[in-house]
């Protein structure tokens, strides 16, 4: 199980279905997917890290009508009692971009090779398949930071360029970005006062672990600012590692730090 203190937001839009208009490979590991559909027409649309759960098609009579709008507890267990060979593979994944006049969503898929199903069905690039999509809101919608330390690894990526986007201008501190290829790399929108590191980490490096330690050497200026708010996010070494870090070792109150394992290395 990974760990998080981020709590999904249940917006009424409920389960949206629409259908992938375009998939390109856009860089060494990444896989950019977008769906297209009128049910977008009322998404709610909150940019920063905002995510949701997608139901993926597994064969050709997957269906998604039997799905549960939320997928709180209760839509988890009745999504379990669905039969295997029809309900859809539900992952979690961030909203990259939001086009409301095309009702366009992209999603950037980090392709990481034949194991799992999303990361896979991604690199097939699946033009014409029918998807499900549930918002489950920002994890870190820091509208009033001041001051911000974030990390990630190439999973966080998405999320972490959706924050710098839509953060106040006037916002100061550091973003890593941990990827694995050089071109992995992705224009910045970011506060001028945010200083972005990317790191390319080395290939016998365990996804995470370099971000991880570029995060430790930042050392503790700023983080006594009332306004300073932290979002460590992605392999779970990294999301739990980097809490420990600034809650024990820098004491940083626990409520200025979000995190989030978004998948755990085996
Ligand atoms: C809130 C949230 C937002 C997320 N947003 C994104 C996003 O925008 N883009 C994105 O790509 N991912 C994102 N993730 C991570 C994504 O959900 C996981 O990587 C997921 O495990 C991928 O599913 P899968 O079916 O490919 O692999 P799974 O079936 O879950 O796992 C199969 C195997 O693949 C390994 N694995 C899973 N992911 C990776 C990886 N990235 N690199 C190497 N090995 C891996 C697992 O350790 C396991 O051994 C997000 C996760 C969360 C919680």
């Amino acid at each position: 199980m990974v760990s998080t203190n981020i709590s999904a937001d249940h917006a009424t839009t409920g389960l949206v279905t629409a259908e992938v208009s375009r998939a390109e490979r856009i860089s060494q590991s990444f896989v950019r997917v977008t769906v297209t559909g009128d049910a977008l027409a009322d998404w709610r649309h909150l940019g920063f890290d905002q995510w949701l759960r997608l139901a993926l098609p597994i064969a050709e009579g997957t269906r998604f009508d039997q799905l549960s709008d939320r997928f709180d507890t209760k839509g988890y267990l009745r999504y379990l009692t669905l039969p295997k060979a029809t309900r859809p593979v539900i992952r979690s994944l961030t909203v990259r971009n939001f086009r409301p006049e095309q009702r366009e969503l992209d999603i950037d898929f980090v392709a990481h090779g034949a194991e799992g199903f999303a990361g896979p069905w991604a690199a097939s690039l699946p033009v014409g398949a029918t998807v499900g999509l549930i918002d489950q809101g920002c994890g870190f919608a820091a509208q009033n930071a001041r001051h911000v330390r974030i990390a990630g690894e190439e999973t966080a990526l998405p999320a972490v360029l959706g924050v710098l986007r839509d953060l106040p201008a006037d916002t100061t501190g550091d973003a890593i970005i941990e990827i694995s290829d050089p071109s992995d790399r992705q224009p910045v929108a970011a506060p001028s006062g945010v200083r972005v590191h990317w790191i390319t980490r080395a290939a016998t490096s365990r996804p995470g672990a370099e971000a991880l330690a570029a995060l430790r050497s930042l050392g503790s200026e700023g983080l006594d600012d009332p306004g300073f708010q932290a979002f460590i996010i992605g392999e779970q070494h990294l999301a739990s590692g980097g809490r420990k870090h600034l809650v024990n070792e820098l004491s940083v109150p626990k409520a200025q730090v979000k995190f989030c394992g978004y998948w755990r290395k085996r």
